[in-house]
């Protein structure tokens, strides 16, 4: 079974913005894997701990036959190859991969809550999704767009279409 599966990409060390270009080129070539879409980044506030660089964060489309518990490994692995450290909840890192939407989905488990948890408060995960599938809604029935003019305000800023950097 093929599905679509959202990722969003997060990052606020060591230059932000080529660890998610880097990230998006890992992803096109996972195994079973096709990147369908890639989102404009964006620059945000930090959430958590505010004593750290703004983000750049942005989201893909992948259409794939992988599990969706074999999409995270996948995830955590690029997320280690990029030398995410774990050492602050919601603290700085080179890159962050979640899991947003597969397909329509509902999942829980102890590794993998699908819709994620925080996807409808958080704008710099809501619009990207916006940008890339504007009808998209959760398994629920609840409509991204209607969250992303509810959810708090992040300070999002679009970043440049070319350089993708600001
Ligand atoms: P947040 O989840 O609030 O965005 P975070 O991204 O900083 O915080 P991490 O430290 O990256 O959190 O991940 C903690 C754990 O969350 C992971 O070990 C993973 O097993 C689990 N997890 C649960 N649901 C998901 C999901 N949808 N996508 C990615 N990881 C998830
Ligand atoms: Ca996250
Ligand atoms: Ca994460």
């Amino acid at each position: 079974m093929t599905v679509v599966a959202y990722v969003g990409l997060g990052s606020n060390l060591q230059d932000p913005t080529a660890q998610l270009a880097r990230a998006v080129m890992e992803l096109a070539r996972l195994p079973e894997t096709t990147l369908q879409a890639q989102s404009p980044f964006y620059a945000s506030r930090p959430v958590g701990p505010q004593d750290q660089p703004d983000f750049v964060n942005g989201a893909v489309a992948l259409s794939t036959k992988l599990p969706a518990l074999q999409l995270l490994d996948h995830l955590q692995a690029i997320e280690q190859a990029h030398g995410r450290e774990r050492k602050q909840h919601w603290g700085p890192r080179t890159l962050d991969l979640d899991l947003l939407l597969y397909g329509q989905e509902a999942i829980t488990h102890e590794r993998l809550t699908v819709p994620h948890a925080e996807l409808p408060n958080r704008d710099f995960v809501l619009q990207p999704l916006l940008d890339l599938a504007p009808e998209l809604a959760l398994p629920d029935g609840r409509r991204i767009d209607q969250l992303r003019t509810q959810c708090p305000d992040n300070h999002l800023r679009k970043l440049p279409p070319l350089m993708q950097r600001d």
